[in-house]
């Protein structure tokens, strides 16, 4: 009788619960996760994000979007992907039907971003993108839009912010530990034999969209500061391959307080530093922007060692949570369009031949 009655007690308890308001969320090993599809089954997505969704404890790998359908069969096989969950460009908008599916994370050529995002925003899925968020500000200003009015959140890929030493820089920059900051050079690049779609305009190649929004966006929070003014200079070594865009980019942003930041950003170079120096001493990353090893010190002899987990779980962790707690996001929209407001000037600044251009604030 006492068996029944808690049965009945516990089953009532499970009937109002399920019977509660809560779209799109299912509950996986007791726990809330969220499924997220991949579109775009390129280098990132098989070589980092799938794997690191296999770490992930707020979100896993239920869904893939892709134009090649010879790789579909491993992807199905290799993560347990039911027929269901795979889709293509065309069919893509139909994920608005499939509620096990609560975000879609664009993985594409960068001309691509914006319109796949929009098409995931309408279909009432969370939108994560990679970085660089959109060509233009104009793109990034749709895509927030898209997300506003379908009331979903979006998150640009900036996996750095989730990363345990960049965001010690976050930090100082509020706390000025060495007193206040005066200049930072920050450069990431590597040498790239075969770039592919990087070397084409249109679709969203140059060494600035791809590795020079790691500078830029890390000269923004390490320094705490939007910049004010900027000048720039493109150039190549291999004119054959980097016909249509930069292989390399130099730029120097102003910061409000006399702040300077020198970037540099390359595809045929191979740095990965940055550097901070203040009025009472200095601090550095050094790698900075790899994928794993993050580590810096500062002029007093202090060690920032490795993060020591996966830099992309941690990021795709915090983002579900923040979807699940409807929190902002650490990366939103308005982060990804900061960063493109300034990309736009460095471009115009370079084909200007370095000349300086202020940037209005948003
Ligand atoms: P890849 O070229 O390796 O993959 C891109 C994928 O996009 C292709 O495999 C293909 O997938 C799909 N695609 C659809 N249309 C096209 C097209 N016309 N040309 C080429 N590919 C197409 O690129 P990455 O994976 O290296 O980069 C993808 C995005 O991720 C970029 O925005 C990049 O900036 C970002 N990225 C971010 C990183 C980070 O650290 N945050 C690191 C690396 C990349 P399919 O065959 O499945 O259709």
């Amino acid at each position: 009788m006492d068996n029944r009655r808690t049965f009945l007690k516990k089953s009532g308890l499970l009937l109002t619960a399920l019977s509660l308001p809560i779209p799109n969320i299912l509950f996986a090993g007791g726990k809330k996760k969220l499924g997220v599809a991949l579109v775009g089954l390129g280098g990132y997505s098989t070589h980092q994000l799938a794997p690191a969704l296999q770490q992930t404890e707020y979100c896993e790998l239920r869904g893939i979007v892709t134009g090649s359908p010879e790789k579909i069969p491993r992807w199905q096989e290799k993560y347990n992907i039911p027929d269901a969950n795979v889709y293509n460009y065309e069919n893509m908008h139909e994920i608005a039907k499939n509620d096990n599916i609560n975000v879609i994370y664009i993985v594409l050529p960068n001309s691509m971003h914006a319109k796949y995002s929009i098409i995931a925003a309408n279909a009432g899925k969370h939108v994560w993108c990679e970085k660089p968020m959109a060509m233009n500000a104009k793109e990034c200003r749709e895509m927030i839009a898209a997300c506003e009015k379908n009331k979903v959140k979006l998150a640009i890929g900036y996996r750095l912010q989730h990363e345990k030493n960049n965001r010690i820089m976050m930090k100082w920059a509020e706390t000025n530990p060495y007193g206040s900051i005066q200049n930072l050079t920050a450069k990431a690049g590597f040498f790239s034999s075969n770039p592919g779609w990087r070397t084409e305009a249109d679709m969203g190649g140059g060494a600035m969209y791809d590795m020079g929004v790691y500078p830029l966006n890390t000269s923004r929070y390490s320094t705490g500061r939007e910049p004010i003014a900027v000048s720039a200079k493109s150039s190549t070594s291999r004119p054959e391959l980097f016909s249509e865009v930069d292989e390399t980019m130099e730029f120097t942003l102003e910061f409000p307080d006399g702040i300077t930041a020198h970037c540099r950003t390359s595809f045929g170079e191979n740095m990965n530093n940055l550097e901070i120096s203040c009025r009472d001493g200095s601090y550095y990353l050094q790698p900075f922007q790899s994928y794993s090893g993050v580590k810096g010190g500062t002029s007093d002899g202090k060690i920032l060692p490795p993060m020591g987990k996966n830099q992309q779980a941690v990021q795709m962790d915090d983002d579900a949570l923040a979807i699940l707690n409807d929190r902002p996001m650490i990366a939103p929209g308005e982060d990804g369009l900061k960063d493109i407001i300034v990309l736009e000037k460095i471009y115009e600044s370079a084909a200007a031949g370095g000349k300086r251009l202020e940037i209005q604030p948003l």
